[in-house]
């Protein structure tokens, strides 16, 4: 069956744009000009993927997706902006998006993109872990409810930062370069940049780290990238 995206745009001649070429390539698409419609199409319709304009009538995209995420979608989103400060991508990917490409875009970049983001899904739903439940000291993460319990208790985690613990785990005790995060939970690696990894780091060590700044699980190896530790050796100096 061929794959279902939502186009939520509020200029008309970028909307069609995006249909026809969508089209072509075989997805199925739907169209919303603001962000009620889109949030009502999405509510009714079984979407796999959904590009977001962030600048809409009314409710903006970042609420959109707020609101879908609120509402336990998980649902891949590919932001669309004409805004390009790394600030606002940044904030766009801690509402919840998993991509985001700026305006004016090129439409190979962007099929590139949204086959990137099926590809991680399927490589998420087949993995080498034995278990869908990764335990490590008094804590786990759920792979398939996206739940984790964590120094304050259970916690629900976004998709990205269960893909970054899916990968992490994947290579226990193996350093891994950002590049390689990036690579694993975006699918290329010149795009978001490497502070976004960081970013996620800081907030998964807020989660299972009693001290921040010495690490047992989840290190920094200073000029390479992480390291997992599920057995939780103290912080190595690389
Ligand atoms: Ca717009």
């Amino acid at each position: 069956m061929s794959k279902r995206i939502l186009i939520v745009e509020d200029e008309e001649n970028i909307a069609d744009g995006l249909r026809l070429n969508l089209e072509a390539e075989g997805y199925e698409t739907a169209v919303a000009g603001d962000g009620n419609k889109a949030l009502n199409l999405w509510r009714q319709g079984d979407f796999d993927l959904i590009l977001l304009d962030i600048m809409l009538p009314g409710k903006d995209g970042l609420e959109v997706c707020r609101t879908i995420r609120k509402e336990a979608g998980r649902i891949p989103v590919l932001f669309l902006t004409a805004r390009d400060r790394e600030d606002d991508r940044v904030e766009g990917f801690l509402a919840g998006g998993d991509d985001y490409l700026t305006k004016p875009f090129n439409l190979q970049e962007l099929l590139l993109r949204v086959g990137a983001i099926f590809r991680r899904q399927v490589w998420y739903g087949s993995s080498k872990l034995q278990t869908d439940r990764l335990r490590f000291g008094d804590f786990w993460v759920d792979f398939k409810s996206y739940r984790a319990r964590g120094i304050e208790g259970e916690v629900e985690l976004s998709q990205k930062e269960c893909m970054i613990m899916k990968f992490l785990a994947e290579h226990a005790d193996e350093v891994v370069s950002r590049d390689m995060i990036l690579d694993a939970v975006w699918g290329y690696n010149i795009y978001p940049s490497n502070r976004t990894v960081d970013n996620f780091i800081v907030k998964l060590r807020r989660l299972f780290e009693t001290d921040s700044t010495r690490p047992v699980y989840l290190h920094t190896i200073w000029g390479t990238g992480y390291k997992f530790t599920p057995s939780g050796t103290k912080n190595e100096k690389a």
